[in-house]
């Protein structure tokens, strides 16, 4: 089954449960101050469970375009080195608003997976919350018994709070959850160690898809849990790593999702994906890093040097560096895999197709006018790693960092990527320092910001309409071809 397929099967499978399909929300979060970028499905449903808002449905089922690169869940260190963690993903969901609980959630989570996929029982292992003396919380014998309707008990499994309980935050809705890992490794290895020890021990091949989370309890401000009056479901699955299972690899990045994007990137610098780990790492940062940044500006998020801009411009600046130095790229290239990118999802994420010249324009500039100074400040880092060597020592200097950031745009993260690629760390504090010095002088130069319009899209004759704001930083001028 092809990763197509695979999506349209999730969605027709909650169809045929009375699910209404909804659109994915925006990736780039605009009006919400505690999050920069959805994260998880649940997000654009937080004001129905708060209450604050009534469901339109009571079943609802969606993919989502998520982002971990911030905040509780940062996964971008991951990215490439494991291969079954992404910056952007996509989260299978399906959600009851008060409406079905547990029994629908776990018996139609396996008749999805096991029925219809055709996943092997003896592959699967389930967990459960095994209870908090804290919150006088007791097994959740509930979720327990059900999958023992369809796995035998050693394969289902306790976990405690950090796993199997989940919280919107300090106070608000929360409750156990249950979830789904499956096991991929050869049969000799599966003899040797019982799967049951590697669930929720980052083995990539003992790995997490599915959470289900049973929503029943209100955190208050004392940190007491009451009963929510409506219970809901919220649920969470990795398309990619479904994909990964289903098609039989051992890596999300073998799967029809990247490698379609992979194989471009091979075509385009003449090296074999698979020759060797230095080279492989890369490609796989590349085309995940591709998917992060298209998705973001697709969304009205672009590239600047604050906030969600520049969490997404650090991310392009990190996959130009790869592609530099393990790929030998020496121009802009990322920009070209849009296409191969829009191939592969556009059909499911219409903005892709929409806004593609956009996302290729952008990507374009932003990749040229990072690489004027990426070869100097290579080379200056080198000098730095090589002198702080032959001194015998293991940091580099905040003030430097500061220099590689400031003159040659190198975000902290991507210094600190290149200084651990060398064995050495960076001086974070000395550049905190660096930097809110420079910010000092700069507010009492009482310096004009006039690089914060930001024209997009302009045809020959044009009719004025006005301006948009994306965000606090970026305003869009609009034209009609006129
Ligand atoms: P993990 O323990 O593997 O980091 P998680 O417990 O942080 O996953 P959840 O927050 O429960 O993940 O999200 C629901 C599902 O989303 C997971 O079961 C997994 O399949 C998928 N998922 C989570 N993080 C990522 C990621 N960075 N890349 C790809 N899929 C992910
Ligand atoms: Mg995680
Ligand atoms: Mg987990
Ligand atoms: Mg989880």
């Amino acid at each position: 089954m092809n990763s197509k397929a695979i999506r349209k099967a999730f969605l027709d499978f909650f169809i045929s449960k009375q699910h209404t399909i909804v659109d994915s929300a925006p990736m780039v979060v605009k009006n919400d101050p505690t999050l920069m970028f959805t994260n998880a499905g649940m997000n654009q449903f937080k004001d129905i469970f708060l209450g604050n808002e009534p469901a339109k449905s009571t079943r609802v089922a969606d993919t989502q375009k998520c982002l971990r690169v911030s905040g509780k869940h940062n996964d971008l260190e991951e990215v490439g080195h494991d291969t079954y963690h992404h910056t952007m993903f996509e989260m299978l969901g399906n959600w009851s608003f008060g409406d079905y609980f547990k029994t629908e959630a776990i018996d139609w989570a396996w008749e999805f997976l096991h029925d219809k996929m055709g996943i092997p029982a003896d592959r699967m292992y389930a967990t459960v919350f095994e209870g908090s003396k804290d919150d006088k919380l007791d097994l959740d014998e509930e979720a327990k018994n059900l999958w023992l309707k369809h796995l035998p008990a050693d394969r289902v499994l306790h976990g405690n709070k950090k796993d199997n309980f989940w919280e919107m935050g300090d106070t608000g809705p929360c409750g156990p959850c249950s979830e789904i890992h499956v096991d991929l490794r050869d049969d000799d290895q599966r003899a040797l160690i019982p799967g049951a020890e590697l669930v929720n021990k980052d083995n990539p091949l003992v790995i997490e898809i599915w959470n289900l989370v049973f929503i029943q309890f209100n955190r208050k401000a004392d940190g007491r849990l009451e009963d929510l009056p409506a219970k809901h479901v919220d649920t969470g699955m990795g398309f990619e790593r479904l994909c990964m299972v289903l098609q039989g690899k051992k890596s999300n990045y073998d799967t029809d999702v990247f490698q379609t994007i992979i194989g471009e990137i091979a075509a385009l610098c003449g090296i074999q994906y698979g020759d060797n780990e230095k080279s492989d790492i890369a490609m796989r940062v590349i085309a995940d890093h591709l998917r992060a940044i298209s998705f973001a500006i697709a969304d009205g998020q672009l590239p600047s040097n604050n906030k969600a801009g520049y969490v997404i411009r650090r991310i392009l600046r990190r996959a130009v560096r790869y592609g530099y130095t393990f790929l030998n790229f020496r121009e802009a290239f990322i920009y070209k895999l849009v296409e191969a990118l829009k191939n592969n999802m556009g059909d499911a994420f219409a903005e892709l197709g929409a806004q593609q010249q956009l996302i290729e324009k952008v990507i374009k500039e932003e990749e040229e006018s990072f690489l004027r100074t990426l070869s100097t400040g290579i080379k200056l880092l080198d000098e730095l790693i090589g002198k702080a060597k032959a001194d015998q020592k293991t940091v580099i200097a905040g003030k430097d960092v500061f220099t590689l950031y400031d003159t040659y745009g190198f975000p902290l993260d991507l210094t600190q990527l290149i200084a651990r690629e060398n064995g050495m760390s960076v001086d974070e504090k000395g550049f905190d320092i660096e930097m809110a010095e420079q910010k000092n002088r700069s507010r009492s130069a009482a310096q004009q910001e006039t690089d914060d319009w930001v024209e997009l899209m302009r045809v020959d004759a044009t009719e004025f309409l006005g301006y948009d704001r994306l965000q606090a930083d970026v305003r869009i001028v609009r034209y009609r071809k006129v």
